[in-house]
């Protein structure tokens, strides 16, 4: 398995990280893309990528953290840096400053296209107002946790991106997320676990760890009507399709 989304790169993982990428690896995690927020938290991603062979980065600025400006485009060449992100909107922590936050996912979707990368995409009572701005870029990239409306999959789906399915698949009031699963075809899944949040079912409340993205797969196995192997096989082919810079070794 590939976990597409892990905040390794913070607190409390970044505490216990061996032990970490140790669960995941015995349960069968073969790489983890661990995600920046800001600058600092992308520095620690690329730093943990280059300990760890199973570790890859992504870099970007958080719409909670647009105080900063996204100006890391030297680390877009590092060799383990597989994406922008996570970038996006967030309109359910913060509405007043809508205008910066489109001013910096714009500028961050711009240096996406420019650089090739594709992008790992936040969106939290916003999807609307992302696709509307996303549809203007050459990118593709990942839906990640995607729990908004359905009706938007489609849309995504045919711009080219991927829907990424976390732990909130295994919640008993997850009907929206498993119509999202329904609607989208086996070859556009990713699977994730965005650790330390979102623990999936049996571990709920508790600190996430990649090692859980194995409920995930098994839950969506389980949706889809597929093995757990062949959905890992195929869930595994697309996140190399998505973000091909995981061939990478440093
Ligand atoms: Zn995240």
């Amino acid at each position: 398995m590939i976990d597409t989304h892990a905040h390794i790169n913070i607190s409390p993982l970044l505490d216990n990280v061996e032990k970490i990428i140790n669960n995941a690896k015995k349960n069968g995690v073969k790489k983890i893309i661990c995600v920046g927020i800001n600058h600092e938290t992308n520095l620690k991603a690329i730093k943990l990528s280059e300990k760890y062979k199973e570790v890859y980065a992504s870099v970007g600025i958080h719409p909670s953290e647009v105080k900063e400006e996204p100006n890391y485009l030297s680390l877009l060449l590092h060799p383990k840096v597989v994406a922008v992100g996570e970038i996006g909107i967030d309109l359910y922590w913060r509405k007043d400053n809508l205008d910066r936050q489109i001013d910096v996912f714009r500028k961050q979707l711009k240096i996406a296209e420019e650089s090739g990368l594709p992008v790992i995409i936040h969106s939290r009572n916003s999807s609307n107002v992302i696709y509307e701005i996303v549809k203007d870029y050459n990118v593709k990239g990942v839906m990640h946790c995607y729990s908004e409306h359905s009706d938007l999959v489609d849309k995504y789906l045919d711009l080219g991106f991927y829907i990424g399915v976390g732990g909130i698949v295994t919640f008993k009031n997850a009907n929206l997320v498993l119509e999202i699963v329904k609607k989208t075809p086996l070859e556009r899944l990713l699977i994730e676990t965005d650790s330390p949040y979102l623990s999936p079912v049996p571990f709920r409340g508790k600190t996430n760890e990649p090692k859980n993205v194995l409920y995930v797969l098994e839950k969506l196995s389980e949706l889809k009507n597929v093995s757990s192997v062949v959905l890992n096989k195929i869930t595994t082919e697309n996140a190399y399709n998505l973000f091909p810079k995981l061939n990478n070794t440093i």
